[in-house]
């Protein structure tokens, strides 16, 4: 007789069953290996920080000090009374000057104040905790004891000097001198006012800022001296100096520690910012260091590593923890089920053998039944009408049902309505053919009225006579279903919030996709990202981040019906499902609705934070899209509403979605294309209109993409902006620049270019610019008043105070600064006059736009005036053609740039320009450059 063959309808589950442990493994380890780096990383950033938070406060320090100096020696009685006489002052000038000083003492928190002469006579002097000093204790000539007296009587008025630390002969204690010089009407030095500032301020500034209970912050000269330390003394000692740390000569921090200090000492006085480790005394240690701009100090905050990554140890800690016997317990029940899977399978291929005994023997009832009686399956023969016929006695200990209450009943009568039409048709396909076999699931009532899943095979044996019925043959799999269930709720949901995963989303919105379009109903998909979470994270940790999320997700899912499917998509990202006709065709009112679920404040650590969102909404608007595409959308609009300015909504549009791709792409090889060279310059003449003669020349950046060919900067600046990328980036292309242009010096010795590079808001702001720029001008040799800086209006406007010390600084260096792209932006010319401009950058829109009328015209002669009034210098893009050039000198303008003179060209290019004739480009060369 042939052996039955079941179905192989348990091998796919085995797959998945393995499947679903060996992924929820693989997301369990790389979960805890991801969070611990991140968590490291993070604490790394901490400390990074830390220290250049430290080093901008010091800088602020003597900012607000130079300030306070060039204010205060502003008011005009220091020049009167050091003009009325040559030797000491006279008794009312002298009442004027003091209690100006005691003035200035009691608001600046300096230790010393003094006026000294030209001649080196000190007129004046406060002291701090002291008051005014007699006449006769007044120093007769200070150049040889005060380093700044000298140097100070050197500079320009409205300048300040700063020494290196010495001790005052005043105070007796290590000091900074800050001064600036007493410049009378007719130009003549007539002396400084000095300030002292005590190195303890430094220390004490570096002390007022605890990152962790032993960690401390050093400050370092760049001649490797240690300013402070918490162990100062004992570096003095080893090194044989004195240990008063009043007077004591400062220590090379370099001298004494361990080999690997020493190593890391170097890496700090390298220059720039950075981090290091370092071994001493057994313990590992992390040191963040950063200058100080505009000073020769470094501050170095250090933390021990136990300390620095406690929180990610304990965390990596905690995760195992927990995470480990949850994937244990997986891998157990996993095994369970497959074990039981197995068996299973081994009853089946058993009752296969069962089976045939039974056909082979049916006429031996004895034998039938012992064997049936002990199996954990139950038998059934049902008769062509689908009734019972037959039931063995294992019903009574599976479902507990008696089998004389069984026999001659519908085999449906206890199936769960709803799955009994399923079961009704099973059945009567099986009926239908002699010899068929089906298998499936479906729930039955239990005697004690629950619910139980079975799994049952049913077989046509109706023709053969030896049966004359369908033989049935079923277990419970509860247990398994369950387990089963289980598994699933864990590979589908978001253990954090519950709400259903990424996975689950994607399966829902298809399987809405399909009913959708059947019946020509509406679908929209939003996707909800929280705005700034990352710093939610940084501030109050993961914990709090993590109840934040669950908070965030409980209001959300408060906010929509239940019929709409929400599922966290990872991090701080949200989708939503709408499917209910009357929300899918009001998305946009939805979403404004969940927004304002957020609105209220969350509590958190005992402080209330603000959540905002950003929402990206997609609809179906033809039958052609897939769910990936519907998510992607949503997920583009979403990126919309960031770029808009966050906490709004924004609808889909196909455009949306091209500048969304370019920067994707372009985002991925960026990050690769510094270190591969791919970057690379062109250069633009800039003439004067008036001679055509070339006066310089405006750096512009190109990128050689591998694939795409020249990429042009409108394209990848703006992500190298909000990557950070801009700052190498940046950097790499003012020194390309500058060395470029002193390369130039020996092509032209009689016209020296300048060389304009445009600069990002993103760099002015970056702490270290003022540094980088002074290194470059140093390492290429390039006079800083060859250099132009273009920055656009926007970065005038952004974080201004800051903005304005940088620009001001920059320009004292000689750097000259010009305004890219004048009259595009917000131009004010309140912020015109209060920044240092040299230079105005007339955008190319106005240019174009002079040939379409007087109006036009207009505007830019008032542009013209201004810069006229302002004494700036003016530069008009984007010249083209030829009576632009004459309207653009009849208005006055000094220089311009455009096609019409040259396009971008090569340094090779650019130097053949020079070569052949001297940068003179008139109309018989124009256009030449043009290719
Ligand atoms: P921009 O600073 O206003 O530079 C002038 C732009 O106008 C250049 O575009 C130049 O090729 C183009 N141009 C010059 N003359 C004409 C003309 O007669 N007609 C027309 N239609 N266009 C002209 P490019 O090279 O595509 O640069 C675009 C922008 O990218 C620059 O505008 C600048 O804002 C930025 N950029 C370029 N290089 C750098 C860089 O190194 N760093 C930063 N941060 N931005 C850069
Ligand atoms: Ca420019
Ligand atoms: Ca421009």
């Amino acid at each position: 007789m042939m052996p039955l063959r079941f179905a192989p309808t348990r091998s796919p589950m085995v797959l998945i069953a393995i499947a679903m442990i060996a992924l929820l493994s693989i997301v369990g380890v790389v979960t805890v290996t991801r969070v611990s780096d991140q968590m490291a990383r993070e604490a790394d950033s901490r400390l990074d920080r830390q220290a250049t938070s430290q080093a901008g406060a010091l800088r602020e320090l003597m900012v607000t000090a130079s300030q306070d100096i060039r204010l205060a020696r502003h008011s005009f009685i220091f020049e009167q009374a050091l003009a009325n006489t040559d030797g000491q002052l006279l008794p009312a000038d002298r009442r004027l000057i003091e209690s100006a000083i005691v003035y200035l003492g009691d608001r600046y928190h300096v230790d010393e104040i003094c006026v000294i002469r030209a001649s080196g006579l000190e007129v004046a002097r406060w002291v701090g905790g002291e008051g005014v000093a007699p006449v006769a204790d007044l120093s007769p000539d200070e150049r040889p004891h005060n380093p700044a007296v000298l140097p100070t009587l050197a500079l320009a008025d409205d300048a300040s000097f700063q020494t290196a630390p010495y001790v005052s002969p005043d105070s007796n204690r290590w000091a900074i001198g800050l001064a600036t010089p007493i410049v009378l009407a007719d130009g003549e030095h007539a002396g400084l006012l000095h300030f002292e500032i005590p190195i303890q301020r430094f220390v004490d500034e570096l002390s007022q800022t605890p990152f962790g209970g032993s960690s401390y912050s050093i400050l370092l000269d760049r001649s490797g001296r240690l300013l402070s330390h918490p162990k100062l003394a004992d570096f003095r000692s080893s090194q044989g100096l004195p240990t008063d740390t009043r007077t004591g000569e400062f220590p090379l921090a370099a001298m004494s520690g361990s080999s690997s200090w020493r190593v890391a000492v170097a890496a700090m006085l390298a220059g720039g910012s950075g981090s290091v480790s370092f071994e001493e005394g057994g313990a590992r240690y992390r040191a963040s260091y950063a200058p100080v701009a505009a000073s020769d100090r470094i501050v170095v905050a250090i933390s021990p590593a136990i300390e620095l990554y406690a929180d990610g140890d304990r965390a990596h800690l905690n995760l195992l923890v927990t995470v480990g016997p949850l994937i244990l317990l997986m891998l157990l029940l996993g095994a369970i089920g497959l074990n039981r899977l197995a068996a299973m399978n081994r009853e089946l291929r058993e009752q296969t053998v069962t089976e045939e005994l039974l056909m082979a023997d049916l006429r031996s009832e004895e034998r039938y039944r012992s064997l049936v009686q002990n199996s954990a399956d139950v038998n059934m023969v049902l008769r062509a009408d689908g009734t019972i016929d037959y039931e063995s006695p294992a019903v009574e200990r599976v479902l507990c049902y008696r089998v004389e209450d069984r026999v001659g009943r519908s085999s449906l009568e206890i199936v769960h309505p709803d799955d009994r039409a399923w079961a009704e048709r099973l059945l009567a396909d099986v009926m239908r053919s002699p010899g068929a076999q089906l298998s499936g699931e479906y729930r039955v009532r239990h005697a004690d009225g629950s619910w139980r899943s079975i799994e049952a095979v049913a077989k046509n044996l109706l023709d053969d006579p030896t049966v004359g019925g369908v033989v049935v043959n079923y277990r419970d799999v509860t247990i398994r279903k369950a387990l089963e269930d289980e598994l699933r709720q864990q590979a589908f949901h978001d253990s954090l919030t519950g709400l259903a995963n990424r996975a689950l989303f994607a399966d829902r919105l298809g399987h809405a996709l399909s009913r959708t379009r059947r019946a020509r109903q509406r679908l929209a998909v939003l996707f909800v990202d929280l705005d700034d979470f990352k710093t939610v994270n940084d501030s109050l940790g993961h914990g709090e981040g993590d109840t934040l999320l669950v908070a965030v997700a409980e209001r959300l899912r408060g906010g929509l019906r239940a019929g709409d499917t929400i599922a966290r998509m990872g991090g701080d990202e949200f989708a939503v499902l709408l499917e209910d006709r009357a929300v899918a065709d009001e998305p946009v009112e939805l979403a404004e609705r969940l927004l304002k679920t957020l609105h209220a404040p969350f509590v958190c650590q005992g402080k209330e934070l603000f959540v905002r969102a950003s929402v990206g909404v997609a609809m179906l608007t033809s039958t052609k899209e897939t769910a990936d595409e519907l998510l992607r959308n949503a997920d583009v609009a979403m990126y919309m509403a960031k770029t808009n300015g966050k906490n709004r909504i924004e609808v889909f549009e196909p455009s949306m979605h091209t500048a969304a791709l370019t920067r994707l792409a372009v985002k991925g090889d960026l990050d690769r294309a510094l270190e591969r060279n791919e970057f690379f310059l062109e250069y633009q003449p800039i003439m004067n209109l008036e001679t055509r003669d070339m006066t310089g020349v405006e750096a512009l950046l190109r990128w050689h993409h591998p694939e795409r060919g020249v990429v042009g900067p409108t394209e990848f600046i703006p992500v190298a902006e909000e990557t950070g990328l801009i700052i190498p980036l940046g950097r790499w292309v003012l020194e390309q620049a500058c060395r470029q242009a002193k390369s130039w010096d020996g092509f032209s010795p009689a016209r020296q270019l300048t060389m304009s590079v445009n600069v990002s808001g993103r760099q002015v702001t970056e702490r270290g610019f003022l540094d980088e720029v002074t290194q470059i001008l140093a390492v290429t040799g390039l006079d800083p008043s060859r250099l132009v800086l273009e920055f656009t209006e926007g970065v005038l406007m952004q974080d201004t105070e800051a903005t304005m010390v940088t620009l001001t600084q920059l320009k004292r260096l000689g750097v000259r600064l010009a305004i890219d792209d004048f009259g595009t932006g917000y131009s004010s010319l309140s912020y015109l006059r209060m920044f240092p401009i040299d230079v105005l950058k007339i955008d190319r829109s106005f240019v174009a736009s002079m040939s379409k009328g007087p109006d036009q015209t207009s505007l830019v002669s008032s542009i013209l005036k201004l810069a006229e009034t302002l004494n700036l210098e003016t530069v008009a893009e984007g010249i083209e053609e030829a009576d632009q050039v004459a309207a653009l000198r009849a208005h006055g303008t000094d220089l311009g740039q455009g096609f019409f003179f040259s396009k971008p060209i090569s340094p090779e290019a650019l130097s053949a320009l020079i070569t052949a004739r001297d940068g003179h480009i008139d109309e018989a060369s124009v256009g030449r450059n043009v290719a």
